[in-house]
């Protein structure tokens, strides 16, 4: 994959009319955080993406895993849209936040499955059990990789015998490397950018980017191509995907989206 360093990429984000930028949170804009409940802001960050968002030829939109209060906390910056839980929550540009769904719809499940998790994991000490409102997962990160593999199998089992007997198909299960979450169907990237692309409509000519590193975002990837957006796959997990080009990581992301703008400038 040519990294997005190239002249010919360069080029094109140098002559788009407007750019209109989706750009996942943790592994892309930011180095992980040793646990996912931690919030860190970094300044350095704010800053940048403000400086993007002011650029009046390039609106930003955050699209996280993250629940929105977390991205709220750590890009504390208005007039850019912020999608959270993979676009369940979503805050517009007035700052107004919208559901997609009802969450009492959703609850009674997850409470269940929360119960039932937490009891799974009881003794596994390499496990954090993340409720985050709208979706409920398990991170086996520090769990070895036989252990990780045992629990979230049973983990699947249990989340898949409670979904049966619930109504509707509201659910859906989403796996990754050492990661098990359960949420509602509705919670993912490529459907929160369809929404987005119909429901806000900005710039006709606008050039789609969308910068992300892992599964979560691969799928978002195709409603990007569809409308000849560039893809950046970050750091190694994508290192192999058809992305259009790649960044090694979220500090060369940062340089690049720097340089986007002052060649724009
Ligand atoms: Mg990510």
């Amino acid at each position: 994959m040519i990294p997005c360093t190239d002249e010919h990429i360069l080029y094109k984000m140098h002559h788009a009319d407007a750019i209109w930028f989706f750009l996942d949170y943790d592994g892309t804009l930011a180095e992980f955080a040793p646990t996912p409940e931690e919030i860190i802001p970094d300044q350095a960050l704010i800053e940048l993406i403000q400086r993007l968002a002011s650029q009046p030829d390039i609106r930003v939109t955050i699209i996280s895993g993250r629940r929105l209060a977390h991205i709220q906390a750590l890009l504390p910056i208005p007039d850019i849209l912020k999608a959270g839980t993979y676009g369940i929550e979503l805050q517009k540009m007035d700052g107004e936040t919208v559901h997609q769904i009802e969450y009492g719809d959703i609850r009674p499940l997850l409470d269940e499955l929360n119960d039932r998790w937490r009891q799974l994991l009881k003794g596994h000490n390499g496990f954090f059990l993340e409720d985050k409102g709208w979706t409920l997962a398990i991170h086996g990160k520090d769990a070895t990789e036989k252990e990780a593999n045992e629990i979230l199998q049973r983990a699947r089992q249990q989340a898949n015998s409670l979904m049966e007997q619930a109504p509707g198909d509201l659910f859906r299960l989403q796996g990754g490397h050492r990661f098990l979450e359960c949420g509602p169907r509705s919670a993912d990237k490529k459907s929160t950018v369809e929404h987005i692309l119909s429901t806000y409509p900005w710039h006709k000519n606008a050039l789609l980017v969308y910068l992300g590193d892992d599964d979560k975002d691969e799928v978002a990837f195709e409603a990007i191509q569809e409308h000849r957006g560039v893809v950046v796959a970050v750091g190694n997990r994508l290192r192999h995907h058809t992305a259009d080009c790649w960044l090694p990581s979220p500090q060369a992301v940062r340089l690049w989206l720097l340089a986007v703008i002052e060649s724009r400038a």
